[in-house]
């Protein structure tokens, strides 16, 4: 009886609303963390893995060699590569290169995996898709994307050389 006498009293007195609004009070002149996306970004880790792109090489040639070493190693059986018949000079090249991105957790075992740094994971968080199937990135979309962001690509590469 006398606790809920004390608690009418209290919400009377609004105490409750004056220790909310001296919380609100000391967060008021603090720093800021609210960031005005998209206009600012906000940092990302230099390890994020964002988009998955393919490389080429400066002269143009493509760096896949189809070894499927990253079809191997995807653990959401995400990757689907077909082996095109080698090239006259004894090289092989996909026919064809999907990654399914519904199935794919981005974990980069494919980046890791990958021989030649052929297949990466870009910095880029922002893209979107419009329908079923733009979720599955074919070889030409991915090629697309490593010509597009090579220059920011390339910053990724670290001194040994290897694609971070
Ligand atoms: S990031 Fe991981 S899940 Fe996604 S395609 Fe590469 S290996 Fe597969
Ligand atoms: S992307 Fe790399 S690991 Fe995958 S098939 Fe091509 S060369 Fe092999």
């Amino acid at each position: 009886m006398m606790k809920m006498l004390r608690d009418y009293i209290k919400s009377l007195a609004m105490l409750e609303l004056l220790k909310g609004m001296r919380v609100t009070g000391g967060y008021l002149f603090k720093k800021k963390f609210t960031v005005q996306y998209p206009e600012e970004k906000a940092p990302i880790s230099p390890r994020f893995r964002g988009l998955h792109a393919l490389r080429r090489y400066e002269n143009g040639e493509e760096r896949c060699i189809a070894c499927k070493l990253c079809e191997a190693t995807c653990p959401a059986a995400a990757i689907t590569i077909e082996v095109a018949p080698p090239l006259p000079d004894g090289s092989r090249r996909t026919s064809r290169y999907d990654i399914d991105m519904f199935k794919c957790i981005f974990c980069g075992y494919c980046q890791e995996a990958c021989p030649v740094d052929a297949i990466v994971e870009t910095p880029i968080y922002e893209y979107h898709f419009e329908n079923r199937t733009d979720a599955v990135m074919t070889k030409e979309k991915l090629l697309a994307h490593g010509d597009k962001h090579e220059s920011a690509l390339a910053e990724c590469i670290r001194a040994d050389g290897k694609y971070r």
